[in-house]
C-alpha cells in the first residue's frame, strides 16, 4: 500500500460575502500529527500566502497519518491514495445568525454548499463568479438548515447529500451516508461522522485532505447544540469523536453564537485565560461585523465548556458531585446553559 499523495493539500480561502470589512484569508493546511512520510513532510514549502488582513502562514503538508490513527480505518487508509489539491470555503452569512459554506474546488470548478438554509445568498455568491453548483450537504434536517435545498436543487440539478437517518425529512435527498462512509468531493475524500444529539440525524463532514470540519449544530464555538432528539450521553460521545481529530483542524460550525457562548462560558470557568482571550477576541471581532469561525479542536479543547466537563472549576461552579460521570457532567452543564 503506498501512501504518497499525489498533491499536497495546498490551500483554504475563507471569505465572507458581501461583508466590506470581513478579511479575506488564505491559509495554508494545518499542521498534521507525526508523519509516515518525514521526507514529504519536510518538504512541503508551506506556499505563504496574504490576503486582506491574513497572516502569514508556513505550515507542513498535512500526513495521512493522523488520519488513520484517529479512525484506526484501514479501510480509509487504504482508500486515501489521493488527497485534496486545493479546496476554496467560503463563509456565506444566511438569515440572522446562519453559516452556509460554499466548497470551491479549484482544479475541476466543482461547486458545493453545506447548510443553505435559504437559496438567495447563495444564488448571489454563485453568481459573482459565474459558478454552478454539483451538491448540496446538510448536517441534519432542521429548516434553518436545509431551507434552501429545493429552489437550489431545482436552479441548479444540485444532488443533495444528508444522513441515511435523515432520507425521509432531508427536501430533496439524493445521496444517503452513514457512519464511517467516505464520499468523494472533486478528489476530496469526506468521511461521515454520526453525531447524535442535537438531532437524531445529525452528521458532520470532515475533509481529511484540507483539515476542516462542517460541524453544523453538533458543535459550535464554546458551546454545541440543544439536546432536541438526543440524550446527553450522545452529544458526549459525539463531540469525543470529533474531538479526536487532529486539534488544528478547523471548525465550521452552523451558527455565530460565539460572543452569548462566551457570556456562559466565562459564567462557569471564569478563570480560564485562554478564553478570557478567546471571549475578547470574539467581542472585538463581533463588533466588526467580522465571523468567529473557523475555530479549532484545539481551541475548543482549551476553552469550550461542553469538552471541559473534567474541569474542576466548572464542577465547582455548577456544583457538580467529583463521582459523576463526564457525560452526566455534560447534562449539568448543558442545563446550566439552557437557563443561562
Ligand atoms: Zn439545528
Amino acid at each position: 500500500m503506498t501512501l504518497v499523495p499525489r498533491h499536497a493539500p495546498r490551500l483554504a480561502a475563507i471569505c465572507a460575502v458581501d461583508r466590506p470589512t470581513d478579511p479575506c484569508v488564505r491559509v495554508g493546511p494545518m499542521r498534521g500529527q507525526p508523519s509516515l512520510l518525514p521526507s514529504v513532510r519536510k518538504q512541503w514549502p508551506g506556499k505563504p500566502l496574504l490576503y486582506g488582513i491574513g497572516t502569514l502562514l508556513v505550515m507542513p503538508l498535512r500526513t495521512l497519518y493522523g488520519v488513520g490513527r484517529v479512525f484506526g480505518a484501514g479501510r480509509f487508509l487504504c482508500n486515501m491514495t489521493s488527497v485534496s489539491s486545493s479546496l476554496q470555503i467560503e463563509l456565506v452569512p444566511c438569515l440572522r445568525d446562519n453559516y452556509a459554506y460554499i466548497l470551491h474546488d479549484v482544479d475541476t470548478g466543482t461547486v458545493g454548499v453545506v447548510d443553505p438554509s435559504e437559496a438567495m445568498p447563495i444564488i448571489n455568491a454563485l453568481e459573482k463568479r459565474n459558478q454552478n453548483l454539483t451538491y448540496i450537504l446538510n448536517t441534519h434536517h432542521h429548516s434553518d438548515h436545509t431551507g434552501g435545498n429545493l429552489e437550489l436543487k431545482a436552479k441548479y440539478g444540485a444532488k443533495v447529500i444528508g444522513s441515511e437517518k435523515d432520507k425521509d425529512r432531508i427536501p430533496g435527498i439524493d445521496i444517503t451516508l452513514k457512519e464511517g462512509d467516505t464520499w468523494m468531493f472533486a478528489g476530496h475524500q469526506v468521511l461521515v461522522l454520526e453525531t447524535p444529539g442535537h438531532t437524531s440525524g445529525h452528521v458532520c463532514y470532515y475533509f481529511a485532505g484540507s483539515g476542516a470540519i462542517f460541524t453544523g449544530d453538533t458543535l459550535f464555538n464554546l458551546s454545541c447544540g440543544k439536546l432536541f432528539e438526543g440524550t446527553p450521553q450522545q452529544m458526549y460521545s459525539s463531540l469525543q469523536k470529533i474531538t479526536a481529530l487532529p486539534d488544528d483542524t478547523k471548525v465550521y460550525c452552523g451558527h455565530e453564537y460565539t460572543l452569548s457562548n462566551s457570556k456562559f462560558a466565562l459564567s462557569v470557568e471564569p478563570g480560564n485565560k485562554a478564553l478570557q482571550e478567546y471571549a475578547a477576541n470574539a467581542a472585538e471581532l463581533r463588533n466588526k461585523n467580522i465571523p468567529t469561525v473557523p475555530t479549532t479542536i484545539g481551541r475548543e479543547k482549551e476553552c469550550n465548556p461542553f469538552l471541559r466537563t473534567s474541569n474542576p472549576e466548572i464542577k465547582r461552579t455548577l456544583s457538580i458531585p467529583d463521582h459523576f460521570d463526564e457525560d452526566r457532567v455534560l447534562e449539568v452543564v448543558r442545563r446550566a446553559k439552557d437557563n443561562f
